[in-house]
Protein backbone atom coordinates (compact mmCIF):
# COMPACT_ATOMS: atom_id res chain seq x y z
CA UNK A 1 0.00 0.00 0.00
CA UNK A 2 1.02 3.54 -0.33
CA UNK A 3 3.08 5.10 2.35
CA UNK A 4 1.51 7.72 3.99
CA UNK A 5 1.63 11.36 2.46
CA UNK A 6 3.37 12.39 5.90
CA UNK A 7 5.89 10.16 3.94
CA UNK A 8 9.16 11.92 3.30
CA UNK A 9 10.65 11.76 -0.05
CA UNK A 10 13.65 11.64 -1.37
CA UNK A 11 16.37 12.26 -4.71
CA UNK A 12 17.15 9.15 -6.05
CA UNK A 13 20.69 9.04 -7.83
CA UNK A 14 21.30 6.36 -10.62
CA UNK A 15 25.69 6.25 -10.98
CA UNK A 16 26.40 4.36 -14.10
CA UNK A 17 30.43 3.34 -13.72
CA UNK A 18 30.56 0.40 -15.83
CA UNK A 19 29.84 -1.12 -19.49
CA UNK A 20 29.88 -3.71 -21.53
CA UNK A 21 30.77 -1.41 -24.70
CA UNK A 22 28.69 -1.86 -27.43
CA UNK A 23 29.93 -5.81 -28.78
CA UNK A 24 27.30 -7.29 -26.81
CA UNK A 25 24.32 -8.65 -28.55
CA UNK A 26 20.54 -8.77 -28.05
CA UNK A 27 20.68 -12.21 -28.20
CA UNK A 28 22.86 -12.86 -24.64
CA UNK A 29 20.49 -10.51 -23.06
CA UNK A 30 17.17 -13.07 -23.53
CA UNK A 31 16.64 -16.34 -22.22
CA UNK A 32 14.95 -17.67 -25.59
CA UNK A 33 17.90 -16.07 -27.45
CA UNK A 34 16.64 -17.17 -30.82
CA UNK A 35 15.24 -13.47 -31.25
CA UNK A 36 13.88 -12.64 -34.30
CA UNK A 37 16.40 -9.71 -35.25
CA UNK A 38 20.19 -9.89 -33.30
CA UNK A 39 22.02 -6.97 -33.13
CA UNK A 40 24.11 -4.96 -30.76
CA UNK A 41 22.19 -4.34 -27.32
CA UNK A 42 25.22 -2.96 -24.84
CA UNK A 43 24.51 -3.08 -21.23
CA UNK A 44 25.28 -0.65 -18.24
CA UNK A 45 26.39 -0.91 -14.84
CA UNK A 46 25.20 1.01 -12.30
CA UNK A 47 24.92 1.63 -8.56
CA UNK A 48 21.89 3.54 -7.09
CA UNK A 49 21.56 6.25 -4.20
CA UNK A 50 18.88 7.44 -2.02
CA UNK A 51 19.26 10.81 -0.15
CA UNK A 52 17.40 13.58 1.26
CA UNK A 53 18.16 15.99 4.19
CA UNK A 54 17.82 13.36 6.94
CA UNK A 55 19.85 10.24 5.21
CA UNK A 56 21.85 9.03 2.66
CA UNK A 57 20.81 5.22 1.67
CA UNK A 58 23.24 3.67 -1.07
CA UNK A 59 21.96 0.67 -2.91
CA UNK A 60 24.70 -1.92 -4.09
CA UNK A 61 28.23 -1.19 -4.40
CA UNK A 62 29.64 -2.14 -8.24
CA UNK A 63 32.73 -3.87 -8.99
CA UNK A 64 36.38 -3.10 -9.09
CA UNK A 65 39.45 -2.54 -12.34
CA UNK A 66 40.57 -6.46 -10.56
CA UNK A 67 36.79 -7.86 -11.61
CA UNK A 68 36.76 -5.45 -15.12
CA UNK A 69 39.81 -6.86 -16.29
CA UNK A 70 39.09 -10.28 -15.73
CA UNK A 71 35.52 -10.54 -16.30
CA UNK A 72 36.10 -7.98 -19.64
CA UNK A 73 34.31 -4.92 -18.49
CA UNK A 74 35.07 -1.00 -19.24
CA UNK A 75 35.22 0.86 -15.83
CA UNK A 76 34.49 4.06 -15.93
CA UNK A 77 34.60 5.31 -12.81
CA UNK A 78 35.82 3.31 -9.40
CA UNK A 79 32.26 3.10 -8.19
CA UNK A 80 33.10 4.72 -4.60
CA UNK A 81 34.32 7.57 -6.61
CA UNK A 82 31.63 8.56 -8.49
CA UNK A 83 29.76 8.71 -5.17
CA UNK A 84 32.12 11.20 -4.37
CA UNK A 85 31.43 13.34 -6.84
CA UNK A 86 28.15 13.00 -6.37
CA UNK A 87 28.46 14.33 -2.61
CA UNK A 88 28.39 11.43 -1.27
CA UNK A 89 31.40 9.75 1.27
CA UNK A 90 31.29 6.45 1.18
CA UNK A 91 33.33 6.68 4.21
CA UNK A 92 30.17 8.37 6.21
CA UNK A 93 27.47 6.00 4.80
CA UNK A 94 25.81 3.91 7.56
CA UNK A 95 23.50 1.79 5.50
CA UNK A 96 24.32 0.07 2.14
CA UNK A 97 21.56 -1.96 0.61
CA UNK A 98 22.40 -5.06 -1.20
CA UNK A 99 20.03 -6.24 -4.05
CA UNK A 100 22.06 -9.67 -4.47
CA UNK A 101 25.61 -10.57 -4.40
CA UNK A 102 26.60 -10.85 -7.76
CA UNK A 103 29.81 -9.34 -8.60
CA UNK A 104 28.51 -6.61 -9.98
CA UNK A 105 26.99 -5.32 -7.18
CA UNK A 106 28.60 -6.70 -3.94
CA UNK A 107 32.32 -5.92 -5.35
CA UNK A 108 33.21 -2.92 -3.52
CA UNK A 109 31.69 -3.73 -0.26
CA UNK A 110 35.19 -2.52 1.56
CA UNK A 111 34.54 0.73 0.45
CA UNK A 112 32.31 1.40 3.05
CA UNK A 113 33.61 0.55 6.52
CA UNK A 114 30.79 2.14 8.84
CA UNK A 115 27.82 0.40 7.06
CA UNK A 116 25.61 -2.05 8.04
CA UNK A 117 24.58 -3.86 4.88
CA UNK A 118 20.85 -4.87 4.50
CA UNK A 119 20.32 -8.61 2.78
CA UNK A 120 18.04 -11.05 2.44
CA UNK A 121 18.53 -14.43 4.17
CA UNK A 122 17.38 -16.47 1.15
CA UNK A 123 20.53 -14.47 -0.72
CA UNK A 124 22.55 -15.36 1.55
CA UNK A 125 21.92 -19.17 1.95
CA UNK A 126 22.04 -19.00 -1.76
CA UNK A 127 25.14 -17.97 -2.58
CA UNK A 128 26.76 -20.25 0.60
CA UNK A 129 24.58 -23.58 -0.43
CA UNK A 130 24.33 -26.16 -2.77
CA UNK A 131 23.13 -24.08 -5.52
CA UNK A 132 26.49 -22.81 -6.18
CA UNK A 133 28.03 -26.33 -6.76
CA UNK A 134 26.79 -25.45 -9.87
CA UNK A 135 28.90 -23.34 -11.96
CA UNK A 136 26.79 -21.91 -13.92
CA UNK A 137 24.96 -20.60 -10.77
CA UNK A 138 28.09 -19.57 -8.91
CA UNK A 139 29.59 -17.77 -12.18
CA UNK A 140 27.95 -14.51 -11.09
CA UNK A 141 29.29 -14.37 -7.85
CA UNK A 142 33.03 -13.59 -6.95
CA UNK A 143 33.95 -16.01 -3.54
CA UNK A 144 35.86 -13.23 -2.22
CA UNK A 145 32.83 -11.29 -1.82
CA UNK A 146 31.10 -13.29 -0.27
CA UNK A 147 33.55 -14.45 1.91
CA UNK A 148 33.66 -10.81 2.88
CA UNK A 149 29.75 -10.86 3.44
CA UNK A 150 30.57 -13.86 6.02
CA UNK A 151 33.14 -11.98 7.62
CA UNK A 152 30.88 -8.70 7.94
CA UNK A 153 28.43 -11.70 9.23
CA UNK A 154 30.29 -11.60 12.41
CA UNK A 155 31.30 -8.28 12.53
CA UNK A 156 27.31 -7.95 13.03
CA UNK A 157 27.41 -5.40 10.46
CA UNK A 158 24.97 -7.69 8.29
CA UNK A 159 20.77 -7.02 8.82
CA UNK A 160 18.82 -9.88 7.67
CA UNK A 161 15.26 -9.40 5.78
CA UNK A 162 13.01 -12.10 5.32
CA UNK A 163 10.51 -10.76 2.51
CA UNK A 164 9.39 -7.18 2.66
CA UNK A 165 10.92 -4.61 5.04
CA UNK A 166 10.92 -1.20 5.68
CA UNK A 167 14.23 0.17 6.51
CA UNK A 168 13.18 3.67 6.95
CA UNK A 169 10.42 6.04 6.62
CA UNK A 170 9.83 6.00 2.61
CA UNK A 171 12.40 3.13 1.95
CA UNK A 172 11.82 -0.33 1.90
CA UNK A 173 12.91 -4.04 0.04
CA UNK A 174 10.88 -6.63 -1.07
CA UNK A 175 12.07 -9.95 -1.84
CA UNK A 176 11.69 -11.07 -5.29
CA UNK A 177 14.29 -14.24 -5.95
CA UNK A 178 13.96 -15.17 -9.87
CA UNK A 179 17.51 -14.11 -11.12
CA UNK A 180 19.55 -15.01 -8.02
CA UNK A 181 18.14 -17.22 -4.33
CA UNK A 182 17.17 -13.90 -2.58
CA UNK A 183 17.28 -10.56 -4.54
CA UNK A 184 15.59 -7.97 -3.34
CA UNK A 185 14.23 -4.70 -5.30
CA UNK A 186 13.86 -1.54 -3.40
CA UNK A 187 10.77 1.36 -3.31
CA UNK A 188 11.30 4.61 -2.51
CA UNK A 189 8.55 7.28 -1.99
CA UNK A 190 10.15 10.24 -4.84
CA UNK A 191 7.99 13.51 -5.73
CA UNK A 192 6.80 11.46 -8.60
CA UNK A 193 5.39 8.51 -6.84
CA UNK A 194 7.16 5.25 -5.79
CA UNK A 195 10.10 4.71 -7.39
CA UNK A 196 10.61 1.09 -7.77
CA UNK A 197 15.15 0.13 -8.30
CA UNK A 198 14.58 -3.23 -9.52
CA UNK A 199 18.03 -3.85 -9.67
CA UNK A 200 18.41 -7.18 -11.44
CA UNK A 201 14.81 -8.07 -11.18
CA UNK A 202 14.59 -7.23 -14.67
CA UNK A 203 18.08 -5.85 -16.25
CA UNK A 204 16.46 -4.71 -19.09
CA UNK A 205 12.91 -2.87 -19.39
CA UNK A 206 12.24 -4.74 -22.59
CA UNK A 207 12.68 -8.38 -20.36
CA UNK A 208 10.02 -7.28 -18.03
CA UNK A 209 7.71 -5.80 -21.38
CA UNK A 210 8.20 -8.74 -23.28
CA UNK A 211 7.95 -11.39 -20.20
CA UNK A 212 11.18 -12.70 -21.70
CA UNK A 213 14.12 -13.02 -18.67
CA UNK A 214 17.68 -12.35 -18.59
CA UNK A 215 19.42 -15.98 -19.35
CA UNK A 216 21.69 -15.62 -15.66
CA UNK A 217 18.23 -17.05 -13.99
CA UNK A 218 17.85 -19.14 -10.58
CA UNK A 219 14.11 -19.78 -11.06
CA UNK A 220 11.99 -19.02 -13.98
CA UNK A 221 8.69 -18.67 -12.59
CA UNK A 222 9.77 -16.26 -9.67
CA UNK A 223 11.78 -13.74 -12.11
CA UNK A 224 8.16 -13.61 -14.32
CA UNK A 225 6.08 -13.17 -11.21
CA UNK A 226 8.74 -10.49 -10.13
CA UNK A 227 7.83 -8.32 -13.25
CA UNK A 228 4.63 -8.34 -12.32
CA UNK A 229 5.58 -7.36 -8.49
CA UNK A 230 7.68 -4.15 -9.39
CA UNK A 231 4.63 -3.46 -11.64
CA UNK A 232 2.32 -3.61 -8.15
CA UNK A 233 5.31 -1.82 -6.44
CA UNK A 234 5.48 1.24 -8.56
CA UNK A 235 1.66 0.87 -9.06
CA UNK A 236 1.36 0.25 -12.48
CA UNK A 237 3.96 3.40 -13.81
CA UNK A 238 6.06 2.26 -16.25
CA UNK A 239 8.66 5.29 -15.65
CA UNK A 240 8.72 4.36 -11.58
CA UNK A 241 10.20 1.05 -12.67
CA UNK A 242 14.05 1.50 -12.86
CA UNK A 243 16.06 -1.41 -14.44
CA UNK A 244 19.12 -2.93 -13.50
CA UNK A 245 21.39 -2.63 -16.42
CA UNK A 246 19.19 -0.77 -19.17
CA UNK A 247 21.82 2.16 -20.78
CA UNK A 248 18.74 3.89 -20.79
CA UNK A 249 17.85 4.60 -17.31
CA UNK A 250 21.59 7.07 -17.50
CA UNK A 251 19.58 8.52 -21.23
CA UNK A 252 16.53 9.35 -20.08
CA UNK A 253 16.92 10.98 -16.95
CA UNK A 254 17.90 14.70 -16.21
CA UNK A 255 21.78 14.71 -15.47
CA UNK A 256 22.82 15.67 -11.48
CA UNK A 257 23.29 19.42 -11.45
CA UNK A 258 27.13 20.38 -11.31
CA UNK A 259 29.39 19.05 -13.90
CA UNK A 260 28.88 15.23 -12.82
CA UNK A 261 28.87 12.49 -15.68
CA UNK A 262 27.05 9.45 -15.49
CA UNK A 263 25.00 10.92 -12.31
CA UNK A 264 21.14 11.23 -13.08
CA UNK A 265 18.21 11.71 -10.92
CA UNK A 266 15.54 9.48 -11.19
CA UNK A 267 13.28 11.13 -8.93
CA UNK A 268 12.82 13.64 -11.53
CA UNK A 269 10.68 13.00 -14.35
CA UNK A 270 12.52 11.79 -17.59
CA UNK A 271 13.63 14.16 -20.15
CA UNK A 272 13.78 11.50 -23.14
CA UNK A 273 11.45 8.60 -24.56
CA UNK A 274 12.71 5.24 -24.33
CA UNK A 275 14.77 3.90 -27.34
CA UNK A 276 13.52 0.71 -27.31
CA UNK A 277 10.55 1.97 -29.74
CA UNK A 278 9.14 -1.83 -30.57
CA UNK A 279 8.48 -3.33 -27.26
CA UNK A 280 6.15 -6.11 -29.28
CA UNK A 281 3.79 -6.54 -25.90
ZN1 LIG B 1 22.83 -10.19 -10.84
ZN1 LIG C 1 23.69 -7.15 -12.15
Amino acid sequence: MSAPSSSPEYEVLALRYATTGPDRRRRENFLSGADAHDGPMPMDYYVWAIRNADRVVVVDTGFGPEAAARRRRTLLHEPADLLRRAGIEPEAVTDVILTHLHYDHAGGLAAFPRARFHLQDAEMAFATGRYVCHACLRAPFDLEDVVSTVRLTYQGRVVFHDGDAELFPGISVHRIGGHSGGLQAVRVATRRGPLVLASDAFHFRENRLRRSPFPIVFHVGQMLEGYRRCEELACGQDDLMIPGHDPDVGRRWPALAGDVSDVVRLDLPPIAPWSDSEPGE
